[in-house]
């Protein structure tokens, strides 16, 4: 079972499930996520897509292995326009995938972030750390959110006897980003491939690790699999100030776009880079895809969404 499967990561998530031949069973009401993400699985008998809302009690005939529970708007700009709707996702929604897991005894999966650090005091993260939260900021529908869900993730393991784990996921980037959804990587890409201004918030100089869905996909997968509680971090650490990501989204895609220095918003983090020394000693995982590989593969994926004639407006 995948809650969210169909957005960017969660039908990732479901391609690699079914390539490694399991039955695939996905709830997504679609307010962030879109059919054409699971377009390769839409004549598998192997995979099931139910349209509903997670914050509604929901189930699936049979046994199930593992509930990996992804839904949730993830991009700071859908869960600003949707603050309710992430909040129930984090609270309903996560109570009812955890239900869900104890009924069918499977292995549950929390999808955290490196957002329950918020504005984070120590660098690099690691899952230690308690975080710096503002509980009333721009980001706190989704921090909140995401750490009750945690605290629920946690209770359910020790009161209920449900088999959890939380992994906390750093910026992820890679095909099947909306190029409207506001986030830093499809912003730069469609910008620079259309010529546009690079908006670049603030003077750039904060920073962000950046991992390919392939390698966050594959910790999820190896996080499932494990019997460690977590939370664990699941991000590359190589890390990027955004002024320097502009620049080296603009190069990779030969655009010749200028940078423009836009207001940074409320309580964006400073640093982010993950420390992922647990996920590597307990997972034996850790990312393999680097960042020029990655953001070719992505920069590719844009283009081909655009279209050969649109393409050649680049200048
Ligand atoms: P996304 O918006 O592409 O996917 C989220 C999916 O959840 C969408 O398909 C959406 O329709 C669905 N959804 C939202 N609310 C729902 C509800 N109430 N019921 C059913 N479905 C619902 O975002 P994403 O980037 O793929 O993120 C997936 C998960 O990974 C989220 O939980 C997010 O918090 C987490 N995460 C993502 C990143 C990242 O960099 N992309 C980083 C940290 C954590
Ligand atoms: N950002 C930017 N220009 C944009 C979009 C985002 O400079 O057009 C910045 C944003 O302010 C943040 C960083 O890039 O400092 C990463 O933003 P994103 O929304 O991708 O992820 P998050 O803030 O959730 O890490």
């Amino acid at each position: 079972m995948v809650t969210g499967g169909a957005g960017f990561i969660g039908s990732h998530l479901c391609d690699r499930l079914r390539d490694e031949g399991f039955a695939v069973t996905c709830v997504d009401n679609m307010l962030t996520g879109s059919a054409d993400n699971l377009a390769g699985l839409a004549h598998d008998p192997g995979f099931t897509l139910e349209v509903g809302d997670v914050c509604e009690p929901f189930d699936v005939p049979g046994p199930v292995g593992a509930v990996l529970h992804l839904a949730s708007p993830a991009s700071p700009l859908d869960y600003t326009e949707h603050p309710v709707e992430t909040l129930k996702a984090g609270a309903h929604g996560t109570l009812n995938a955890l239900e869900l897991a104890r009924r069918k005894d499977a292995r549950f999966v929390l999808v955290s972030t490196s957002e329950v650090y918020g504005d984070p005091l120590v660098h690099p993260q690691v899952e230690s750390y308690w975080g710096n939260v503002n509980p009333v900021g721009p980001r706190s529908q989704y921090d909140e959110a995401k750490r009750f869900a945690e605290a629920l993730t946690t209770a359910y393991r020790t009161t209920k006897g449900v088999d959890t784990t939380i992994v906390r996921i750093f910026n992820t980037y890679g095909p099947r980003m909306r190029a409207n959804d506001g986030r830093a990587v499809p912003n730069f890409i469609t910008q620079a491939q259309s010529g546009r201004p690079i908006t670049v918030a603030g003077d750039g100089s904060q920073t962000r690790s950046l991992c390919y869905v392939d390698d966050t996909v594959a910790g999820i997968l190896a996080a499932a699999r494990s019997d460690h509680p977590g939370p664990i971090n699941l991000g590359n650490p190589e890390e990027f100030s955004v002024v320097a990501l502009a620049r080296y989204v603009r190069e990779l895609c030969g655009s010749d776009s200028p940078l423009v220095f836009v207001d940074l918003p409320a309580d964006d983090p400073r640093l982010r880079r993950p420390d992922i020394t647990l996920a590597r000693t307990v997972l034996g995982w850790q990312p393999v895809v680097d960042v020029e590989k990655g953001l070719k593969a992505t920069i590719d994926w844009f283009a081909a969404q655009r279209g050969p004639r649109e393409t050649e407006e680049v200048g």
